[in-house]
């Protein structure tokens, strides 16, 4: 049984690697992740510190940044055009009348039957109830 001993050494030395093989890739995915997280962090700062620098130069900008500073004026003044746009759309908007239409309360009145041996409501036309199968009864 050598051939079989082998055998299963083999097989469990291959599993033994995938297992490995699998806790590596999960390893190098939290830390792909932790990447992530932290570059997201430095977008952040990058962003905050743009405003502030925007903030204070963007009357005489550098000239290193002042076609990003021309960008976020053009920006801000586009932003602001529409906004006055949306507020005269709104302004014109005169309130809807209340719709004149008239809702006539339609009463669907289902035919309805006893089953005279359950007591459950069947339509009147059935033959049979379809709750327990017995025959409804020859009424009106
Ligand atoms: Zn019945």
């Amino acid at each position: 049984m050598a051939f079989l001993d082998e055998l299963g050494k083999k097989l469990g030395s291959a599993a033994n690697a995938t297992a490995s093989k699998a806790k590596e890739l999960a390893e190098i995915g939290k830390l792909n992740a932790d990447i992530g997280s932290e570059e997201r962090k430095i977008e952040k700062a990058y962003t905050e510190i743009g405003k502030i620098v925007f903030a204070q130069a963007k009357e005489n900008p550098p000239a290193e940044i002042a076609q990003w500073v021309q960008k976020i004026q053009e920006s801000m003044a586009q932003i602001a055009a529409n906004q006055q746009k949306i507020r005269e759309i709104k302004e014109d908007t005169v309130p809807r009348e209340e719709a004149a239409t008239e809702y006539v309360e339609v009463e669907v009145i289902e035919e309805k039957a006893t089953c005279p041996h359950c007591g459950q409501d069947a339509p009147r036309e059935a033959k049979f109830c379809p709750n327990c199968g017995g025959l409804m009864e020859i009424e009106s």
